[in-house]
């Protein structure tokens, strides 16, 4: 079996009103949050850092604090099983203004509920409930 382990972030735009959350569309078809692997003697904050810049240009972001959420799935590479685990901070994004890499196809901030209605996968709808709970619990000290 193989093994990877990824960073990414939930990363949201916030205007003083509405909350927006980045989704990007990858050329395998699925709708996720931006993320990618984590190379050697990376901290996983650095790894988040450099994905986002690569994979959407931005650069303007803050992490917000005491978020962190790991998920696990297995997928198949070439026949064989791939044990995957990926590892979400919550980041605020001082830009909307996206540079989709190759690696994609297109992109989205979409208001919670059509985020999670737009994520293909089920553990990162929970990622994402997990990240909204968490918003709304630090409410006002934004
Ligand atoms: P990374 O962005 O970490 O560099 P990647 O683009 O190489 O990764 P993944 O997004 O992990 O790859 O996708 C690899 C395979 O796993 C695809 O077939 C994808 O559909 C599937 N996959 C991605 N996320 C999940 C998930 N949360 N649960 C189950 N399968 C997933």
């Amino acid at each position: 079996m193989l093994y990877e382990r990824s960073a990414g972030a939930v990363m949201f735009y916030y205007d003083g009103k509405r909350t927006e959350y980045l989704l990007l569309l990858y050329g395998a078809g699925h709708w996720d949050f931006p993320k990618g692997n984590i190379e050697e003697n990376e901290e996983e904050l650095e790894t988040v850092r450099r994905e986002i810049f690569e994979e959407t240009g931005i650069k303007n972001l803050v992490f917000i604090p005491n978020f962190r959420h790991e998920i696990r799935y297995f997928y198949r590479k070439k026949g064989e099983l791939v044990n995957k685990e990926v590892v979400f901070y919550l980041v605020r994004s001082y830009e909307k203004e996206v540079r989709l890499s190759s690696e994609h196809k297109d992109y989205a901030w979409l208001d919670y509920e059509n985020a999670l209605r737009r994520l293909t996968y089920k553990t990162a709808k929970e990622t994402l409930v997990r990240a909204h709970d968490f918003l709304a619990s630090i409410g006002g000290r934004l």
